[in-house]
């Protein structure tokens, strides 16, 4: 007997990362355009890659979701109804919007399905119900809502309800802020948000008898991980489980997507959890970059343990050393090295669906076959083949 599990939303920074987080699980990936996503850094996609990513994901079964989230400006509407043929033609399965003009404008002129993003703060039912008899058909709740509250806003609407399960968090109430503004002179809700939470700064107080002047990271959040979370949000009927990065690696996106695909997998099967398997998916969190977890407001509302205030750097304890471009079964693995590794390093390869095994670089080759001392980011190398390697496959290497 199959168990119904949550849809898993992986985040696609990246055609390259799309193709990662499909293939080590996600069941839907969200990616932005050039335009009107919230994310100006990440590689986002041109039209030729979001045809190729679109075609990618469909042949395999996963949707794709374009953020459209940005709040507009009159002048910014009129690209828009461009933007939303281009998106129509290639049958994306929604867009993620915020604004109601953006709303109105993709409801008037096309039939694409509408998510509204979180950055709307949805947090109670009335709301719900009114952004649903706009046309809205899901609503990705504010990272304010606990999950017993996303129950009853599912209960009494019976909305498609999505709800972030892992990733930074946003210290503002999804982001209406306007603190990198303000510092940095880059819009948080026009995409350019940098992060100013993540700084360090000084509280300096008017007595200062009273307390010493001190420096903190008292905005900085700690991580989102709902792992443990999974079977009250099985038991809510929440519809989809999102996973924020999509400025993050590919280590990320294929961690991330391969661990909740497991954990969902597993209980589609055998409708619970074993709590020695929780350990190991926690312990594969852990080896991603990452500040601190915190489960935020997902049952609890978020308090003084959610700060991370003891650094600003996040913990990495694994690095991508390259990812499998061809396994030439029983020779060898042409790798597209991210990180440099050389002979005699142990690292270790992500199979899609099977443990992680370890690879001994018994050799270390360029296309030629002539042999390395160390591997060059952005060359292609050759390695010993593992059974098992398959294009796309991430290999990672301790750091
Ligand atoms: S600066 Fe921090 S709190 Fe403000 S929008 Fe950016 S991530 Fe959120």
């Amino acid at each position: 007997m199959s168990h119904w599990t949550p849809e898993l939303l992986s985040p696609a920074g990246s055609l390259e990362k799309l193709k990662v987080a499909v293939l080590y699980g996600a069941d839907a990936v969200y990616l932005g355009g050039q335009k009107f996503g919230l994310r100006q850094a990440s590689d986002n996609f041109t039209y030729e890659e979001l045809a190729e990513g679109v075609e990618f994901a469909h042949s395999r079964g996963v949707l794709v979701y374009v953020v459209l989230n940005s709040f507009l400006h009159d002048k910014d509407l009129l690209e828009l109804p461009e933007f939303l043929t281009l998106l129509v033609d290639l049958k994306i399965d929604a867009v993620i919007v915020s604004d109601l003009g953006v709303i109105e404008t993709v409801l008037s002129l096309t039939d694409l399905v509408v998510h509204l993003s979180t950055q709307a703060s949805c947090l109670n039912i009335e709301s719900a119900k009114l952004w649903q008899q706009m046309g809205v058909k899901r609503i990705v709740l504010g990272r304010e809502v606990t999950i017993q509250e996303a129950r009853k806003i599912k209960e009494a609407t019976r909305l498609e309800i999505e709800m972030f399960v892992h990733g930074s968090m946003c210290m503002s109430f999804s982001g209406n802020c306007v603190i990198s503004n303000y510092t940095q002179g880059r819009d948080s809700n026009r995409g350019g948000c940098a992060h100013s939470c993540r700084f360090e700064y000084s509280l300096d107080f008017k007595n200062e008898d009273s307390m010493e002047n001190k420096k903190a990271y008292f905005m900085s959040s700690k991580d989102l991980e709902g792992i443990r979370l999974l079977p009250e949000f099985i038991e809510a009927g929440i519809d989809s489980l999102k996973v924020e990065g999509r400025n993050k690696s590919h280590h990320y996106a294929g961690t991330i997507s391969k661990v909740y695909s497991e954990a969902l997998g597993h209980y589609k099967k055998h409708g619970h959890f074993l709590s020695d398997d929780m350990l190991n998916w926690e312990s594969e969190l852990r080896k991603v970059s990452h500040r601190d977890y915190t489960t935020g407001s997902l049952d609890v509302y978020a308090g003084v343990d959610s700060i991370y205030n003891q650094r600003v750097d996040e913990d990495n304890e694994y690095v991508v050393s390259g990812i499998v471009l061809e396994a030439c079964v029983g020779k060898h693995l042409l790798v597209d090295v991210k990180s440099a590794f050389m002979p005699g390093d142990i690292l270790e390869v992500m199979p899609f669906k099977t443990p992680i095994e370890n690879l001994s670089v018994t050799f270390l080759e360029s296309l030629s076959g002539v042999s390395l001392p160390k591997s060059k980011p952005g060359s292609v190398v050759k390695i010993p083949y593992i059974l098992g390697a398959e294009k796309f496959n991430i290999i990672r290497k301790k750091a």
